[in-house]
């Protein structure tokens, strides 16, 4: 007779504590293992990265010494959750499979589509657990502030754990490190993964960055240190927002600091906004949100894209930021809207020629957050505001004394400060004894800056009959009728 046992199978939510899934697993008094699978077709998809993998591999690698206290551990494989799943019908009698409801992009619907199909057949229960307040099946945002409010202040799960007996014999996916070696060093510049450094992170957030977060928001060098940095630990699942929120909220610091606290649990909020939007409709990957915005015809050119991919416009907070992104996985939000409404407005490329890219260096990637802001960020979402971001402007108010630049284009540190947003103004004899790179001397647009046609398309489809159906169809799905009203 084939041994029984439950299944915790681990997506983004890579912690041992608020977790529902171990939580009704213990609570079954049953035996189970708890997986995390490596799948072929997620990730080889556009949108994941090494990083991403490393970051998920060391989250649980610090599960497992926990785990290990109850001889448990996570269990690495190496399959597509159809084919492990499959397999492991056909060696035990699976009953449960306790995992958290995901809203990613399409590749991971249809994934869960085909995964759905295969427990009916094999009668295996799947209890997929709401993630952080994303409500599957929405209709329209109709008392969605309440509800999140509601779960930002409901209780945490309290996890405890049993000790196991029931080994899981050797299968054909076991991971093997060797097939990724690089997972074997995680590089340095990136934030530690795993839920003890997420509580570090928002600890000393906490007791000391926050001060200064409304100030330096927006700027790049300094937001590094103010801004709450708990991005990445939330969107692996690291920490879930209400243990973010009832943690501020109770912390003695909150009355001294509350207008920055404030700001902070608002954009915490926007999060889970955001992944709603895209929990609705997932094809916001690829197609404009506003259906209207499909019309654009954009003049693309694979030079300019690859300039930016690069860090290499000529334009040097646009290649600083850039250059940290490759180095270091994290951008402030004012940043990130920059460097796509550059690409977009600027060097006139379809959205969708960067999105995957930012998406891979992205630490943080959500798919809930990104591609909802990507398309906001390149003005084709018809209700939010077009944003066009001057790199020049952002570079004078947002790295005043170049120190950022300076950091990540070490090629310009030695030219005089008054030049550093604008090198191209350096002329011959302020050149004497220095030598800086010719795309600062001339980049890869005019850097007058001037109106592109693409800017010019974006304005006046705001007109346009099928862009003005489309907002109001959206307004209708994503935005509180009290808003709308307004
Ligand atoms: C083009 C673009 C793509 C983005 N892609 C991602 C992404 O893949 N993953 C991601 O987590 N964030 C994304 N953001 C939003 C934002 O830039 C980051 O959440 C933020 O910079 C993370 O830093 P932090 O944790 O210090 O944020 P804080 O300022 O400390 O904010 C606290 C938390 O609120 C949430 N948050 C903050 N700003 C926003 C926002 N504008 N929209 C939605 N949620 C927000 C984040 O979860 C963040 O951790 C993107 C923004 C842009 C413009």
């Amino acid at each position: 007779m084939k041994k029984s046992l439950n299944v915790v199978w681990l997506k983004r939510d890579l912690r041992t504590d608020d977790h529902e899934s171990f939580y009704h697993a213990e609570k079954l008094c049953d035996d189970y293992i708890v997986v995390y699978l490596f799948e072929p077709k997620q990730i080889n998809y556009s949108d994941y990265s090494y990083r991403h993998q490393n970051f998920i591999f060391n989250s649980i690698l610090e599960m497992n010494k926990n785990l290990s206290l109850f001889n448990r551990q996570v269990h690495i494989f190496h399959a597509d959750a159809d084919v492990f799943f499959n397999y492991l019908s056909e060696k035990y009698k699976v009953n449960s499979v306790f995992s958290y409801q995901e809203s990613g992009i399409k590749n991971s619907w249809d994934r869960d589509q085909k995964i759905a199909k295969l427990f009916q057949l094999k009668s295996i229960k799947w209890k997929e657990f709401e993630n952080q307040s994303v409500k599957r099946g929405l209709a329209n945002r109709k008392g969605w502030d309440k509800l999140w409010f509601e779960y930002a202040n409901s209780k945490i799960t309290s996890n405890n754990f049993t000790k196991n007996d029931f080994n899981l014999d050797e299968t054909p996916f076991d991971f093997n490190i060797e097939k990724f070696s690089f997972l074997k060093s995680y590089p340095t510049k990136f934030q530690p993964a795993g839920e003890e450094y997420a509580l570090k992170y928002l600890d000393s957030f906490i007791q000391n960055r926050v001060k200064d977060y409304n100030k330096y928001i927006s700027q790049p060098e300094r937001s590094r240190y103010s801004c709450g940095r708990i991005s990445t630990y939330l969107s692996w699942g690291n920490i879930t927002a209400r243990q973010i929120f009832q943690r501020v909220k109770k912390s003695q610091e909150y009355q001294m600091n509350k207008r920055n606290f404030d700001s902070f649990l608002t954009r915490l909020k926007w999060r889970s906004h955001f992944i709603q939007k895209f929990e609705v409709d997932c094809s916001y990957e690829k197609i404009s949100i506003n259906r209207g915005y499909e019309q654009m015809n954009y003049p693309n050119n694979n030079f300019l894209l690859d300039q930016w991919k690069k860090g290499q416009t000529g334009f040097p907070l646009v290649d600083a930021c850039m250059r940290c992104l490759i180095d270091t996985g994290w951008l402030n939000f004012r940043m990130r809207a920059m460097l796509v409404s550059f690409l977009c407005h600027y060097l006139e490329q379809d959205w969708r020629r960067g999105v995957y890219h930012l998406a891979q260096l992205f630490l943080d990637y959500e798919p809930g957050i990104h591609y909802p802001q990507f398309q906001m960020q390149a003005g084709v979402t018809g209700i939010n505001a077009i944003r066009v971001y001057n790199p020049v402007k952002q570079s004078k108010e947002k790295d005043v004394d170049g120190k950022f630049i300076k950091k990540w284009i070490p090629e310009l540190s030695k030219i005089n400060s008054a030049f550093i947003h604008e090198p191209w103004k350096l002329t011959d004899i302020d050149l004497i004894g220095i030598s800086i790179p010719e795309i600062y001397r001339v980049p890869v647009i005019s850097f007058k800056l001037s109106t592109t046609p693409v800017k010019k398309q974006l304005w006046e489809l705001r007109k346009d009959d099928l862009v003005k159906k489309e907002s109001k169809r959206l307004l209708r799905i994503h935005v509180r009728q009290k808003k709308i009203k307004k």
